[in-house]
């Protein structure tokens, strides 16, 4: 039985195993003869693992054969961001300076989806410790967008998108502190999934932004991003941040969306941010019809404006590279990172190492994030953030208390050119702004395909309150069987 790589799902892998339609041995084969004939042309990954992807596979055709029941994600190929530990590869950030250090534990994200039966098959490229919205900060080069190989895939997780888009894997998961699970998402034409902060243990994964980070998935279709939040959610004792929620079955809010309607849902579009200047008219023509489609569906849609929310960039880019320098002070080649040679004494040692193991945004975060917290500028700048920080967070939690699902674009844009933003900070920064805020308010979010712009793909963000992923996947779900989006780029096909 021949096996349609880019028309896997989660079930189809697991249920064809089941079966004995194929081996997971032939689905782990498959993917990663597709990784090696594709990577030269898209470069998703810092390092393919076929060792790890083949010993996991037999062990669940070991299963199969011992006639016993499968793991919700059996067999399922799944790409890992290369800032999630896993014993036996390399966790570089795509950092120069973590160019060669060996994972020494497992990230509990990584460990939850390998225990649910998920075949690791490499740990993908991303913007250097995930600064970034396009891959291309990457000390191992940018990541290509399947839809155009001239474009970037967004970032920073833009390897894991890549990987899903490219049906390289099933599933993948990558981390979002500013909208790095989102944006590639969108620009990818694939489903992205940001939990809500704490819903997910971060335990393994290198931190940027503590308060802000959070770990999720990329897949094709709502239902697998599902399975994939299942296998990963709840407390983990490892990370304190992690909370003590119970774990709905996320499958099954995404069955019975589909089985009950949209009937009561309130659904508010965000008015203020669908005006903003650069927003792409199609993109912003293309949201205000997903909301026409949910009140087709029965729900209750109305209009909110979150005005606060117009400073969740500059706050963001305070609190961010705040958070960022003081996790970062680690690499300085003691405890972590590569040692510049012929040192002369510590000091020395320090400042060479860094200087020449981080890239040139890594540095731009480093100093943006010392000298706000500085003495003498500390509460001008990292206060009047935290500030315009709790502001946001009560401007999101008065909305939802009028609507159960947000909506706005992911990103102003479609993919852009490899080098086109690369030399302007600034307009790269811009990518995120309509995921800046979620973050900064802690609620989950989940970009959906919703079309084509400048003929590449867009997506639609969905905001939900905190543990309403529920609510958020049904919503997903309902839309995605509406748009009918088809997410494999012509490259695969
Ligand atoms: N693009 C944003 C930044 O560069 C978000 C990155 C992220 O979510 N990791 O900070």
């Amino acid at each position: 039985m021949s096996i349609n790589l880019s028309k896997l799902t989660v079930r189809s892998v697991r249920d064809g195993i089941a079966a004995k339609e194929f081996s997971a041995r032939e689905v782990a084969q498959v993917s990663l003869d597709h990784i090696a004939a594709t990577e030269d042309a898209l470069h998703a990954f810092n390092q393919v693992t076929p060792e790890l992807a083949l010993e996991a596979a037999d062990a669940i055709d070991a299963k199969v054969a011992a006639g016993e029941d499968l793991p919700p994600l059996a067999g399922v190929p799944t790409a890992f961001k290369d800032n999630m530990n896993l014993v036996g590869t390399r966790t570089t950030c795509s950092s120069k300076i973590l160019s060669n250090y060996e994972s020494v534990y497992d990230c509990t994200a990584v460990r939850r989806m390998l225990d649910a039966g998920a075949i690791p098959v490499g740990k993908c490229n991303m913007d250097e410790f995930a600064f970034g919205s396009s891959t291309e900060n990457s000390a191992t080069g940018p990541s290509h967008n399947p839809w155009d190989l001239d474009c970037v895939p967004g970032g920073s997780s833009g390897g894991s998108a890549v990987a899903v888009s490219a049906a390289q894997a099933v599933l993948s998961l990558g981390s979002d502190t500013g909208g790095s699970i989102r944006q590639p998402g969108a620009l990818t034409g694939t489903v992205a999934l940001k939990p809500t902060y704490g819903r997910v243990s971060r335990y393994g994964c290198v931190a940027f932004g503590s308060s802000l980070d959070q770990i999720g998935p990329f897949a094709r279709t709502v239902e697998d991003a599902a399975f994939a939040l299942s296998a990963m959610s709840g407390k983990d004792p490892m990370d304190a941040t992690s909370m003590n929620e119970p774990v709905p079955d996320y499958v099954a809010a995404v069955t019975n969306a589909r089985a009950n309607g949209m009937k009561g849902l309130r659904v508010g579009i965000v008015r203020d941010m669908l005006d903003m200047d650069g927003l792409h008219t199609r993109i912003k023509g293309m949201t205000e019809e997903v909301v026409g489609t949910f009140a087709r569906l029965g729900a209750t849609v109305g209009e909110v404006n979150l005005p606060t929310s117009q400073h969740a960039l500059a706050a963001y880019y305070i609190i961010g590279p705040a958070e960022a320098s003081s996790n970062l002070a680690r690499f300085d080649a003691v405890r972590y990172g590569v040692r510049a040679p012929e040192a002369e004494d510590v000091m020395d040692l320090y400042m060479r190492s860094r200087a020449e193991g981080f890239g040139p945004e890594s540095i731009r975060r480093i100093m943006l994030g010392t000298y706000a917290l500085s003495a003498g500028y500390y509460d001008a700048y990292y206060g009047q953030a935290q500030r315009a920080r709790t502001l946001i967070i009560r401007e999101f939690a008065e909305a939802f208390a009028d609507y159960d699902i947000l909506v706005t674009p992911t990103s102003p844009e479609p993919a852009f050119k490899i080098g086109e933003k690369a030399a302007d900070p600034l307009t790269m920064y811009l990518n995120d702004i309509f995921t800046i805020p979620v973050n900064l308010a802690g609620n989950c979010a989940i970009s959906v395909p919703m079309g084509k712009a400048k003929g590449l793909p867009v997506g639609v963000q969905l905001i939900a309150n905190h543990f309403a992923e529920e609510t958020l996947l049904g919503a997903a779900a309902m839309l995605e069987r509406e748009i009918r989006f088809d997410s494999t780029p012509p490259f695969v096909r």
